[in-house]
């Protein structure tokens, strides 16, 4: 018998690796989906299968987010679809040479992906969730939000963004029945590393996770109610006490004059 509908679930980047995966998880919970990407191949064949699979209403949608007039088509799509109950967050790029190497204009390419792209599509969506009362947004962020000595700096930056945007959402739109997810992979096998220059064969395996089981665990932290989810991240107590020790911090910073030792 098939699933009532959770309404639509609108995904970017979902021609390929975690955001394709996401398609499939959540066409089979019972969303509709619109799925977002550049290569109009490959979503119409993951819709086709997926529609065959699941029976859910499965659109595509062929888009360029760093292009300012395809952005726009999206975003006026999450303005205009009451439908929408869920917005992923997920294309990006990344980068793994260090800056002095890194051509400023791919940066920048970058951050309008990761940063402008996810930002722009945050804030169309939100205010019909916040009219209707109900909505989640998941916004994919990564280990290097935290750790940005690991990778391209500016990727990390970007992924900092993408964490801090998330947290601050959440304080904002909690009490208005918004969900705010910021998921934080580690090396996740898709083909993200290949585009960025650096196979992911070529990392050493252990701390390689495959797509599905980052992706189904990152979905079980939202079924548990998470704000941050972090799959790799085997002791969670561990992020529970950064966390705490952030939220201390954040109330000890405003002071009218300066500390000691700047004196
Ligand atoms: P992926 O397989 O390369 O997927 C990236 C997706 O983004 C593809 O569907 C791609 O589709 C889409 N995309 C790229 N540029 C786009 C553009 N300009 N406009 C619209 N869509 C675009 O990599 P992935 O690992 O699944 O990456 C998904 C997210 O996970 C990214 O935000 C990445 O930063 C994050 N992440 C990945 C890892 C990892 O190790 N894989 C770790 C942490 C975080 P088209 O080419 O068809 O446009």
């Amino acid at each position: 018998m098939a699933l009532s509908s959770k309404g639509t679930a609108l995904i970017t980047g979902a021609s390929s690796g975690i955001g394709a995966v996401y398609a499939d998880r959540l066409a089979r919970q019972g969303y509709d989906l619109i799925l977002v990407a550049r290569s109009q191949t490959k979503l119409t064949a993951l819709a086709n299968r997926l529609s065959d699979a699941t029976g859910r209403n499965v659109e595509v949608v062929t888009a360029d987010l760093k292009e300012k007039a395809d952005l726009l088509r999206v975003e006026q799509i999450l303005r205009n679809d009451a439908s929408i109950t869920l917005l992923v967050n997920n294309a990006g790029v990344g980068a793994v040479m260090p800056l002095l190497v890194s051509p400023v204009d791919d940066m920048q390419d970058m951050i309008t992906l990761n940063i402008t792209a996810l930002t722009r599509l945050a804030y169309a969506v939100a205010p019909g969730f916040v009219a209707r009362g109900a909505g989640t947004v998941i916004n994919i962020a990564s280990i290097v939000a935290i750790a940005p000595e690991i990778l391209n700096g500016v990727y990390g930056g970007t992924k900092a963004f993408v964490l801090a945007l998330s947290q601050s959402m959440h304080h904002e739109l909690a009490d208005k029945g918004v969900r705010v997810q910021a998921v934080l992979p580690g090396a996740t096998a898709t083909d993200f590393w290949s585009e960025a220059g650096h196979p992911v064969e070529n990392l050493p395996q252990e701390i390689v996770m495959p797509v599905d089981e980052m992706v189904d665990a990152a979905l079980m932290g939202l079924a548990n109610g998470e704000v941050v989810s972090i799959p790799g991240l085997h002791d969670g107590a561990q992020w529970d006490r950064y966390e705490a020790q952030r939220q201390v911090l954040s109330g000890l910073f405003g002071n009218s004059t300066a500390a000691p030792r700047y004196r």
